[in-house]
This record gives structure tokens, C-alpha cells and sequence, in this order.
């Protein structure tokens, strides 16, 4: 079998439709005129990774203003006139996050419509990412249960309410991102990994999980210098969710200090491998791409890999991230060539 490919989730948006290069970006637009650039900006996502001969694409979160907030929107007993200032990613850096103020409880589907607009709109697999319990519980503040695990798995049963909206308009997989769990490897331990098989019990599209170091902000890319020339995050992290019901492992992998022999902890997981690095503005070219490849290939057959992207291009340049897309599908031609 092939080496398949995918993006870990988002790339950058037109700057008609929000302000370029910033997370949390304003809308530059609002009303129908907001719905409808949208939609726009999902067509062009979806051509471009059509165009790159991506296997498994995204609608590129045009849609949403942040990859969690965007889901916390639809959930009642999270009060986002109540922003609080916090230390989020085990206080890497600050943000303006909404208040847990009472019981959370999904008051309908949070991605359903822009899911079914990108379904009909590509012929190629789906994947929509949600945010994981635990980034989700790093990401608010919360007033009401005073208890991550609790809150966790409250949340974990509102994801699981999602993904059965979204598999039953033909959505191929879901993808829970979960970059709080490289910052927090204890609770990973303790109830990290127990979220995310409650997340995804009994649901019957593929899933996937996302961890990495962070989008490539000037706050991740401090933190990555300061863990030292072999980071060993995955080491922990990578035996206890190949113990999971997760059927693909997501992970940073181009350009950073993981080293390759984590990818031999895996189980029998198939592993989205980060062939671009997203913290860097120079373009890899297809043969780096190959380069990369080749030496998850010392560890895992072709069948398990899927090459990707390190993490979200959302905050990237809009030029540099589609040049980088376009090396990633040329580079898995190559490979598989
Ligand atoms: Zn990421």
C-alpha cells in the first residue's frame, strides 16, 4: 500500500476573510457576507490540497476563529462574556480564554454545516479536527467543576455527540487535537488517555489524535529551545495512546528533536508523520520530503504512514503554507514513486 497524506488540520486564511498571520484572528467581515467567504475560503482550501494530491483533507478551519474555541461556542455552561486571562500549555503562554460558569451540555452540532459544505465539495476522504478534552480543559477557565478529569470527561461526552453528527454526513475521520497532552504527561497519564477513548467509544469513522509542540509562535519556539537537543515527550506519550482505541497517531516530526526511534512506539497504530515543519518559512523541497520519509520509514511499513504537516498552518504566511503543501504531496509522489 501507498504512503497516504493529510494536513494536520488548518492553513492560513485570505485576508478578505480574516486578519492574516495572527491566531485568533477578527473576521474582516461579518453577517452573509461572513458565511459566504467562508465558504469561499473552504473551496479554495480544499482545491489547493486537491491540487497537491493530498489523500485525506480538511476544510483548512476556515470557518473558525480558534481550533477550540471554535467548537466551545456551541456549548452551553461556557460564558464567553466572561473571558479570563490564564497561563495556558502548563504556562507557556497567556490567553483571553471563556468561563466554565455550569454543567456543559452540546446545544447542537458545532461543525456539522461546515463539514457537510466540504463534503460536497471534494471527492477525497474528510477529516475534520476537533479539540481534544484536555486542551479543551487548558483552555478555559473553569468556575463550576474545579476538577480537570471531571471537566474532561464532561467534555469528552460532548466530542463523542460531535463525531456522530459528523460521521453521518460521510465525514472519513476525526482527528481530536491535543497538544495540552505534551505539557501535562502526568494527567496524560492519569486521564488523559481515559478522554479520549470516552471521546471516541462506539463511534465508527476513523480517528485520529494530534500532538505536537505547538503552532510556530514565537512562545512554542522558545519552548522548543529549551527542551534540550532530544526531546522525549513521544517516549511517554506514545506507549500509552498506541494503548488507546485511536486508529492514527499524529505527530510533529520535520525539523525538530524527536527522535526517530519514538515511532517504534506506536503499537500497531497507523502514524500521521509531520514531513513540513511549520515553524519555519523555508519551503522544504520534495526531496527533503522523501528525505524525511525515509527515515520514519526505518521504523514503520508504508502501509502505517501518512505524511503531514507538523502541526496547523493557520498562523503561516498564505504563500509560504501553499508552497509547503504542494512540496508535501510532490515529496509522497516521490516516495511512493
Ligand atoms: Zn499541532
Amino acid at each position: 500500500m501507498e504512503i497516504r497524506s493529510t494536513i494536520a488540520g488548518s492553513l492560513p486564511k485570505p485576508s478578505w476573510l480574516a486578519e492574516p498571520e495572527t491566531l485568533w484572528a477578527k473576521w474582516s467581515l461579518d453577517g452573509p457576507a461572513l458565511a459566504d467567504a467562508k465558504r469561499d475560503a473552504t473551496r479554495i482550501a480544499l482545491f489547493e490540497q486537491d491540487r497537491a494530491g493530498i489523500t485525506c483533507v480538511t476544510d483548512g478551519e476556515q470557518s473558525r476563529q480558534h481550533f477550540v474555541h471554535g467548537f466551545l461556542t456551541h456549548i452551553e455552561g461556557v460564558d464567553f462574556s466572561k473571558m479570563a486571562r490564564r497561563g495556558i500549555r502548563a504556562d507557556r503562554y497567556e490567553a483571553d480564554v471563556p468561563t466554565i460558569t455550569g454543567p456543559v451540555r452540546r446545544v447542537g452540532p458545532a461543525h456539522l454545516d461546515e463539514a457537510t459544505f466540504a463534503r460536497r465539495h471534494t471527492k477525497r476522504r474528510l477529516k475534520v479536527t476537533l479539540p481534544g478534552p484536555m486542551t479543551i480543559v487548558d483552555t478555559v477557565f473553569d468556575a463550576h467543576y474545579k476538577d480537570r478529569r471531571e471537566l474532561a470527561m464532561a467534555f469528552a461526552a460532548l466530542i463523542r455527540e460531535e463525531i456522530q453528527a459528523l460521521e453521518s454526513v460521510g465525514v472519513y475521520m476525526v482527528q481530536l487535537d491535543e497538544p495540552a497532552l505534551n505539557a501535562y504527561l502526568d494527567e496524560a497519564e492519569h486521564w488523559g488517555m481515559e478522554a479520549i477513548d470516552a471521546a471516541i467509544r462506539d463511534v465508527f469513522c476513523r480517528t485520529a489524535v494530534h500532538v505536537c509542540y505547538g503552532y510556530g509562535i514565537k512562545a512554542n519556539i522558545e519552548w522548543k529551545q529549551s527542551l534540550g537537543p532530544s526531546w522525549d515527550q513521544y517516549e511517554r506519550l506514545l506507549p500509552l495512546l498506541s494503548k488507546t482505541n485511536v486508529d492514527e497517531l499524529s505527530i510533529e516530526f520535520a525539523g525538530s528533536h524527536v527522535p526517530a526511534g519514538v515511532l517504534a512506539m506506536t503499537g500497531r497504530k497507523d502514524v500521521a508523520i509531520g514531513v513540513i515543519d511549520v515553524a519555519t518559512d523555508r519551503v522544504e523541497t520534495p526531496d527533503e520530503v522523501v528525505a524525511t520519509i525515509n527515515s520514519a520509514r526505518a521504523y514503520l511499513p508504508d502501509e502505517r504512514i501518512v505524511a503531514s504537516t507538523n502541526c496547523g498552518m493557520a498562523p503561516m504566511r498564505r504563500d509560504i503554507a501553499y508552497a509547503k503543501l504542494q512540496s508535501l504531496g510532490a515529496g509522497v509522489a516521490l516516495a511512493n514513486s
